[in-house]
């Protein structure tokens, strides 16, 4: 090997294959590619933390919508794909089918019959997902709540993990909601997903109280 030139250090064929700086202290042997010695490693459980707080930014980063416009709000979600909200910009952008969202949005009242629709569509859906609920109607029936045929609270059968009140809520609105569930990603808070397939068993018998021709597909939970 020829001498190390340092007036020519662009020449890699004169440098030794493992340099230490000056003075260093020896450490554990590692892998010659890994620049962390043996004590520089970090611990399992802050190295998990890491990587689940990475993936969650990721996630909020990445909204997939499946937009189910079952009532009147549903109007106001088309706005927020055009260039006055732009919903792109905060990383939205719409599903084709419940295969390829990991967001529900639930524009309105929901009749038994619809909500039937809804349940099948939430659980094509692949985990981990979100519920954005838009409008009164889906938190106490709204102007719907003593209709023969539809239901008030939807919490009862599939988890929301953010409501956005209003009737109709307006896209400035919605996107304040995205925030909230942007926030409550990042942070590892929205679970709905996980509490649905936890309470499997409550919300199934809520489901059936009012959809009496129960048909559904089971999904293998
Ligand atoms: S909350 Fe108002 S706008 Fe939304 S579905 Fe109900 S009645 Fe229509």
């Amino acid at each position: 090997m020829r001498k190390f030139d340092p007036d020519r250090p662009w020449d890699l064929t004169t440098l030794p294959t493992t340099m230490a700086p000056k003075g260093s202290k020896p450490h554990a042997p590692t892998d010659d590619r890994c620049f962390l010695g043996a004590g520089d490693v970090p611990a399992a459980p802050k190295l998990q933390e890491a990587v689940a707080t990475i993936k969650n930014w990721f996630r909020a980063s990445s909204l997939n919508v499946l937009a189910f416009g079952t009532g009147c709000g549903a109007i106001e979600l088309r706005p927020l794909s055009t260039s006055r909200f732009d919903m792109s910009r905060f990383g939205i952008s719409g599903a084709p089918s419940p295969r390829q969202a990991n967001v529900f949005i639930i524009s309105g009242y929901l009749s038994t019959k619809t909500l039937k629709r809804v349940i099948r569509s939430y659980e094509q859906m692949p985990n981990p997902k979100w519920v954005v609920a838009l409008g009164s109607c889906t938190i106490n029936g709204g102007m719907y709540w003593d209709s023969y045929n539809t239901i008030k609270v939807l919490d009862l059968y599939m988890p929301v993990d953010v409501y956005i009140t209003g009737c109709m809520p307006r896209p400035e609105a919605l996107i304040a909601g995205f925030d909230y569930l942007m926030q409550d990603i990042k942070k590892g808070e929205a679970n709905g997903w996980h509490h649905y397939l936890e309470n499997l068993e409550w919300y199934r018998d809520n489901q059936k109280k009012v959809i009496t021709d129960w048909d559904l597909p089971n999904y293998s939970w």
